[in-house]
């Protein structure tokens, strides 16, 4: 049986790949390959820059009135039609269709911050800042920008850049993850239906090859990378290496810190939520609970009467599942090695979601919620990400002992707190080296106008993905120093020759 290959979007229109290079993309329900997706070759690669580059001639001109025109009717557009990007990411991501429809929200979030961009791409002016000279600032955009997004959230990530970035004036190409190509090409063709012109939203599909096409071309200004650490920190390199501006986003591993005063029914809900939503599979899942003494035992009781009523399944089901999938078979395989590891280093599997099988959907990559009691700190079982529906349970002394173990990891993502006193919240938001904390709140992905991005082996570069950071990274700033001579003024000739270094007065 031949499967429909997956292309690339380049100058505005679908393109065959002629690589002869494919990977295959499964539904992570069934376990089949429902398509074949390119992988570019240097041809495309060079294809792709060369018309993000001429488009951006064009359209870092276009007037900001214009550019808020297609903004609007893309946020229109994608109002309107969004249940079906829902469904291409349910089919090859395989999370629920609601958590599918969630992530496009988050993302349309930005969508509509960027609406707003004349706001936030304005310089500034000082009138008469020396005798007679005015100074001011502009923000241009750079260029073809690179943004080279992860499997586990195929809309929301890249739109974390997108808007910004073609809101300011560049040109994107956007390089998906090879694993849920589709959503990225449905983006493509509703840019087009808004009027964005053609050439500056391009998709580049393809691995490695691709990735270093684009970190390695002179035409190429920036890269947003979000993926795994050690592809974040190549990127980091690779891209600053050959002088480019970089926001790289790598992994996490986010522990839940509760005290002793915390309402366990809220907490118990909260980590089972944050643990298992998307099977694991999201960079702000909670990974460790850190239990303060003595709630450990009464918590996992909770947690395991809940995940006992869980219904795991077909994302795309009639009657929605509360989980589906993994991504792959591989990457099933590791994280149940994770769990393997955790009971040789002397954890307890207080649930174990190893070998669950659906009752016709057999082939899928289930995995069962699992939920582990003790694991040493020391086990790469705790050290590691393991990216997938599994909650760990460490006891702590005190709350100091929660927040060292905290600091002591390499990541420094996302964290939560979750307690009614209050000076303890305050306390654990000072001294937590982590980039995004919630306060009773367990996945606290900031909203649009703040920014996103984590600490430590979380994020390499300057720049957190959207907001004013967001605004600051697709933009260089300009400043201009001018004066004009006063018609009316009798020293238009100017005060004679002087080689000192200007001074304003
Ligand atoms: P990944 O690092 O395997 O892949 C990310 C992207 O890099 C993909 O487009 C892929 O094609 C490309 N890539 C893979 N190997 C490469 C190589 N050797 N050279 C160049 N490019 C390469 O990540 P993933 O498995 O798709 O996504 C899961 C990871 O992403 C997790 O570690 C998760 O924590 C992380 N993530 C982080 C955030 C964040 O905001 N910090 C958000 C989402 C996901």
């Amino acid at each position: 049986m031949t499967v429909r290959t997956i292309g690339h979007w380049i100058d505005g229109a679908s393109s065959e790949s002629r690589s002869g290079r494919t990977a295959p993309v499964f539904n992570p329900a069934t376990g089949g390959i429902s398509a074949e997706v390119a992988l570019a070759d240097a041809t495309e690669i060079d294809a792709a820059i060369a018309s993000a580059q001429s488009a951006f001639a064009t359209w870092s001109r276009t007037s900001i009135a214009r550019r808020q025109g297609v903004l609007y009717a893309f946020r229109e557009l994608l109002n309107a039609r969004r249940g079906e990007l829902a469904a291409l990411i349910t089919a090859e991501h395989g999370k629920v269709l609601s958590d599918a429809m969630g992530e496009i929200l988050r993302g349309q979030e930005v969508v509509e911050l960027a609406c707003g961009f004349a706001h936030l791409t304005k310089g500034a002016f000082s009138e008469n800042a020396s005798t007679g000279v005015d100074v001011y600032s502009l923000k241009q955009p750079l260029g073809v920008v690179g943004i080279i997004s992860p499997f586990n959230f195929p809309a929301m990530v890249p739109m974390w850049f997108f808007p910004i970035a073609i809101a300011a004036g560049n040109a994107v190409i956007l390089k998906p993850s090879e694993k849920d190509p589709s959503a990225a090409l449905w983006i493509a063709e509703l840019w087009k239906e808004a009027g964005l012109p053609d050439g500056v939203f391009t998709v580049l599909q393809g691995d490695k090859l691709a990735v270093d096409g684009l970190l390695n071309d002179p035409r190429v200004q920036s890269i947003s990378f979000v993926g795994s650490t050690p592809i974040a920190k190549h990127i980091y390199e690779t891209a600053s290496r050959n002088g480019k501006r970089v926001q790289a986003l790598g992994g996490a591993k986010n522990h839940m810190l509760v005290l002793p005063d915390a309402n366990l029914d809220l907490v118990a809900d909260q980590a089972v939520n944050a643990g298992y939503g998307a099977a694991g599979e999201r960079c702000m899942a909670i990974s460790v609970i850190l239990a303060v003494d003595p709630v450990a035992d009464a918590l996992i009781d909770k947690i395991a009467e809940r995940i006992a009523r869980l219904h795991i399944g077909d994302g795309a089901a009639a009657v929605e599942p509360d989980m589906g999938p993994l991504i792959t078979a591989q990457h099933r395989e590791k994280v149940a090695s994770y769990v393997d590891t955790a009971e040789q280093d002397g954890a307890r599997i207080v649930v174990d979601g190893r070998g669950l099988t659906i009752d016709g959907h057999e082939g899928g990559f289930f995995f069962g919620p699992t939920l582990i009691d003790s694991v040493p700190t020391t086990s790469p079982a705790y050290r590691e990400e393991i990216f997938g529906p599994v909650l760990s349970v460490i006891r702590v002394p005190s709350f100091q002992e929660g927040v060292e173990l905290i600091n002591s990891g390499e990541f420094g993502n996302g964290t939560a707190i979750f307690t009614n006193d209050g000076g303890a919240a305050r306390r654990f938001q000072h001294e937590v080296q982590v980039g995004m904390i919630g306060i009773n709140v367990p996945i606290p992905v900031p909203v649009a106008y703040h920014s996103f991005g984590g600490w430590k082996q979380s994020l390499f570069g300057d720049a957190k993905a959207y907001g004013t950071h967001g605004f600051d990274f697709f933009t260089r700033e300009k400043a201009v120093t001018a004066r004009w001579i006063d018609p009316a003024a009798d020293d238009r000739i100017g005060s004679g020759i002087n080689l000192g270094f200007p001074r304003n007065d």
